[in-house]
């Protein structure tokens, strides 16, 4: 008898005749034999609207009260949930965070899961109960209520199914799975179907949205193996699962985008140690994530640099740096925010040289110029003007041949 976790979205349990079908379609794998726990997000909105409410309450809402009120989305789904699977015939029971229990940290809103008490799930299961539990929330060790972050009943699912040793862990959506680049824009986009946690890791960070990063890290770690599938069909999304089980890497798995990004330079700074530092620190003090950053070799003892940071924060960066540099004596600051990073991303670039440069070439016949690049084991980044994003996607989609089968298949 397999032990699995399910994983339903809030698209999937968007009104009442959704979360009868998600019933339905459990119990048709309970009855198979097979014991289920399933975690659900509160219906599709809720979340936001209860958000919108506490905004209207409290400038800032207090982040205590906050996560009381938005743990209230997931409560409605899972009791609603278990009536349903009774109403059909079959055992339900709902447990919340704090019933499990689910023990977070104490920071609020981005709680962070320590440990998961199985003893009252494994009960429920023993007695041939479907057991399902309320995503995304978590209990402090004085008994306050937490949550892990927009998005994070994945990450509850995932850590139930390393808790229970479960046999796999079923993410379902409104996708079919994980594809090699945004259908939205390019109609050769694939499903994948089978792709390593460090890919997915990549993936997930450079803007894919489907599977939640945290959730990808606890998989990693705890080696689950994650079923990302939809909610709506039948058939066999994607696995995410470690490297060692896919016979064959593809050199490059996935392409992704991202325009949330803008790009700074600063120009002629001092090319002395503690300059980054002077420049990084007020940045990261401000709580402002920079991703790419490049030092240009300068002449005459003086350099630029240029990096990026999310288009959210890009105003204040500026003015931050614009501080920095006047204590630098720099040139100039000057910003870009037209610009998208696109990435491709494989594991099979470990052990083959070029990649990047073809890549280059890709772009360089398209008339694309690259303003960055960062390169790591499994992954090469470009910046590029905006307006190009679409067509260098769907460019090296066709150049490294996503759209042939050519992941290993699935051993009968
Ligand atoms: N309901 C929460 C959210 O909307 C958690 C989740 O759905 O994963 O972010
Ligand atoms: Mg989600």
């Amino acid at each position: 008898m397999a032990l699995i976790v399910q994983k339903f979205g809030g698209t999937s349990v968007g009104s009442i005749e959704k979360i009868k079908a998600v019933a339905s379609r459990v119990l048709e794998s309970h009855r198979a034999g097979n014991r289920m726990i399933v975690v659900l997000s509160a219906m599709s909105g809720e979340t936001d609207r209860l958000i919108g409410m506490a905004h209207e309450m409290q400038h800032i809402p207090d982040p205590r009260e906050l996560d009381a009120l938005v743990s209230t989305g997931e409560q409605v789904t899972v009791s609603l949930f278990a009536m349903a699977v009774k109403a059909a015939g079959g055992d339900a029971v709902s447990l919340l965070g704090d019933q499990v229990a689910i023990h977070t940290d104490q920071m609020h809103t981005r709680a962070r899961i320590d440990s998961i008490d199985a003893a009252r799930i494994q009960h429920f299961l023993d007695q041939g109960k479907i057991v399902t539990v309320a995503g995304f929330q978590g209990v402090t060790d004085s008994g306050d209520i937490t949550t892990l972050g927009r998005g994070g009943s994945d990450t509850t699912a995932v850590a139930l199914a390393a808790a229970l040793k479960a046999d796999a862990c079923e993410i379902f959506t409104d996708v079919e799975g994980v594809f090699t680049t945004d259908p939205g824009i390019c109609d050769k986009a694939r499903k994948i179907d089978f792709i390593s946690y460090d890919e997915m890791l990549e993936l997930a960070s450079l803007g894919a949205k489907v599977l939640d990063i945290r959730a990808v890290s606890m998989a990693k770690r705890f080696k689950v193996p994650v079923h990302v599938r939809s909610t709506f069909t039948h058939t066999v999304g994607t696995w995410v699962v470690g490297e060692e089980k896919i016979m064959e890497s593809m050199l490059v798995s996935g392409i992704t985008y991202s325009k949330k990004e803008a790009r700074i330079t600063i120009k002629k700074v001092p090319d002395q140690p503690g300059i980054a530092a002077k420049i990084f620190l007020p940045i990261s003090d401000a709580g402002i994530l920079v991703d790419m950053i490049i030092q240009n070799a300068h002449d005459g003892g003086f350099t630029d640099m240029t990096f990026t940071v999310p288009k959210d924060d890009y105003a204040r960066a500026m003015e931050i740096l614009n501080k920095v540099a006047k204590e630098l004596h720099a040139e100039s600051v000057t910003g870009d925010q037209d610009i998208a990073k696109v990435s491709i991303v494989g594991v099979g670039m470990r052990n083959y040289a070029g990649i990047a440069s073809t890549m280059f070439q890709i772009m360089s016949k398209e008339g694309i110029n690259m303003m960055m690049v960062t390169t790591s084991e499994i992954k090469v980044s470009a910046v590029i003007a905006a307006k190009y994003t679409e067509l260098a996607v769907r460019a090296l989609h066709d150049a490294f041949a996503l759209d042939k089968d050519n992941l290993p298949q699935e051993e009968d």
